[in-house]
């Protein structure tokens, strides 16, 4: 294989059908991909057990293809990394856990999350995976062969620099941040965090394009690349999608899946161009198919962060006046 060819990957969780916001991000995962004549990997985050549902597992390749998306690899082509499913993976990530514990920078985690919210001090960090963990069990002396515990990554007391190539360069103080971090759940299965990381680097992705909320997560992955004495690859964070009101497209639910946009007869090329106007790509809508997009790809157009869209009535199924 040539060493420096592109890999870029989608890497959608079974969870919700897909949206508008997801598929503008797999446009733009599948374009960067294709206009550097790169390979494109479809990988499946299907470790959130309570909300995994198989009616997304096939709804969502389903709908990327409506929108004239393919790729080499993943669950439904083969590849040489199989398998391409998250839940298949768990002796991979196992592996690295136990890298990782061998460098000391491991351990078992007893809090609940009541107790890791009642011992953070406001003000909160700046996550979604809540306030940032105060260490209460690093020093704690846990039998680290416990079953129904969490493990914690230790994180280092020095900045965590992310430079990201749409986004420019972040640096997050990992204590403020997340502090250290869960990597694998009190049920045993791997967090977020450690498995992007082992699949991306076993599957040898080179770019990762992905929705903005998950800049803060890429300091935490840096830390796991630099923990494990690997290069992450270089990151893209594209501009989540925003309504009219500025609400993030994903809150959305129920008309704007592409399943709900496919069955009020949108033809696919109409919601393509219309996607990449919003994002920079076109100067005005008009009708394409990613493949007419990819000569002219130019990820420096894509703006940092999301301006609100206004949602045309051929999108939203409202009627005209
Ligand atoms: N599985 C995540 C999601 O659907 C994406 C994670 C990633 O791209 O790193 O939001």
């Amino acid at each position: 294989m040539d060493e420096a060819r592109t890999r870029g990957r989608f890497a959608p969780s079974p969870t919700g059908h897909l949206h508008l916001g997801n598929a503008r991000t797999a446009l733009l995962a599948w374009l960067h991909a294709r206009a550097s004549g790169g390979m494109f990997v479809m990988r499946v985050e299907d470790l959130d057990f309570g909300r995994v549902r198989d009616e997304y597992r096939v709804s969502q390749p389903h709908d990327l293809r409506w929108i004239g998306l393919d790729w080499d690899e993943g669950p439904d082509v083969g590849g040489p990394h199989t398998p391409y499913l998250q839940s298949r993976r768990t002796e991979l990530y196992e592996d690295a856990i136990n890298r990782l514990r061998a460098k000391g920078l491991v351990y078992s985690c007893s809090c609940s999350r009541r107790e890791i919210a009642a011992a953070a001090s406001a003000p909160h960090g700046v996550d979604d995976e809540g306030p940032p963990y105060p260490g209460s069990c690093r020093l704690r002396p846990l039998d680290p062969a416990a079953e129904d515990f969490a493990l914690r990554f230790r994180v280092p007391s020095r900045p965590v620099v992310v430079d990201d190539l749409i986004q420019g360069k972040h640096i997050f103080d990992p204590e403020k941040l997340s502090g250290d971090f869960v990597i694998r759940r009190r049920d045993g299965v791997a967090s977020y965090q450690l498995a992007v990381v082992v699949d991306d680097l076993m599957m040898e992705i080179t770019h990762v394009v992905r929705g903005a909320d998950l800049l803060p997560s890429a300091a935490r992955q840096m830390l796991l690349y630099q923990a494990l004495d690997r290069e992450p690859p270089r990151w893209l964070h594209v501009p989540l999608m925003l309504d009219e009101a500025g609400e993030r497209m994903a809150k959305r639910e129920g008309s704007l899946t592409l399943g709900a946009i496919r069955e009020r007869g949108v033809p696919p090329e109409r919601l393509v161009g219309w996607l990449a106007w919003t994002c920079g790509l076109l100067e005005k809508p008009r009708e394409v198919m990613p493949v007419d997009l990819v000569a002219g790809f130019d990820p420096a157009r894509i703006p940092p962060a999301g301006t609100p869209v206004t949602l045309p009535d051929w999108l939203t199924g409202r009627l005209g006046p």
